[in-house]
């Protein structure tokens, strides 16, 4: 029984920065840190959390908007940088404090069993994670290019759901975005859209009996909109009784 169950807190999602805590028992872990330290700081504060009790701040890839902050973040906060050796290299993180992940795998720091899961997405080596802590299973999964051939193998029994819900595909195909830029988000290196993003849900779902809450995010500010999100994502989950949804804001935190 947990008396004291972990709370997860989006700091805010888009493609201006993105970063959200899971804290439990005085421990923060970050998952990634993508506003600059300043703005993190004040961030944490307004939802009065104590940058002093994050104990590491995992990066999913190398995007400025994953790891703008996290060198200075990492040494204010005195919390290693952990990440795959691929996004280590690629965002230039190899002189910090850091822990190296590997995919596939579980490691346990302060409490929170981390496993790293492959993605596909224009980068080194991206990847998801999903975090258990207190019994709560928490998957974040963003910038994933592409739903198929996803291994979800590893993506069992989770509690709170995190995902990616990137653009509406008319809005993008309509949009003002140049082709080559419409190309990149569409590819396997890109970003999931809102149908694309229920269909994942509706899998992981089907593994997950406990699934308490979901949380879209990541999304586009030109190619989206709320609630064409939650609308096309629920259409494609199926229904999902007792689930919560909500979406994560650029410029305000969220509580899942
Ligand atoms: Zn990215
Ligand atoms: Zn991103």
């Amino acid at each position: 029984m947990i008396n004291n169950p972990p709370r997860i807190i989006n700091l805010g999602s888009g493609s201006r920065g993105n970063s959200t805590v899971i804290c439990h028992d005085e421990k923060i872990l970050m998952v990634d840190c993508g506003f600059n330290r300043k703005q993190t700081l004040l961030k944490m504060a307004a939802m009065d959390l104590n940058p002093d009790q994050v104990c590491g701040i995992l990066i999913t890839h190398e995007h400025g908007d994953h790891i703008k902050g996290a060198r200075l973040c990492s040494q204010t906060m005195d919390a290693p940088v952990m990440a795959t050796a691929g996004t280590i290299n690629g965002g230039n993180l190899s002189i910090l404090n850091n822990q190296t992940l590997r995919c596939s795998e579980t490691i346990d720091h302060h409490g929170f069993a981390i496993t790293t899961l492959k993605i596909s997405h224009d980068t080194k080596e991206p990847c998801a994670f999903l975090v258990e802590t207190a019994g709560v299973r928490t998957l974040f999964a963003t910038d994933v290019g592409t739903i198929e051939g996803l291994d979800i193998s590893l993506m069992t029994d989770i509690d709170y759901l995190y995902v990616e819900s990137n653009h509406d595909e008319t809005m993008l195909r309509t949009g003002p975005y140049p082709a080559f830029l419409k190309n990149r988000i569409i590819s396997d290196g890109g970003h999931l859209n809102n149908r694309q993003s229920g269909v994942l849900i509706k899998s992981l779902a089907v593994q997950s009996p406990h699934l308490k809450a979901i949380m879209l995010a990541h999304l586009s500010h030109e190619n989206n909109e709320p609630e064409k999100a939650l609308a096309t994502a629920r259409q494609h989950a199926g229904d999902l009784p007792g689930v919560s949804w909500d979406v994560a804001r650029q410029n305000e935190p969220t509580e899942l």
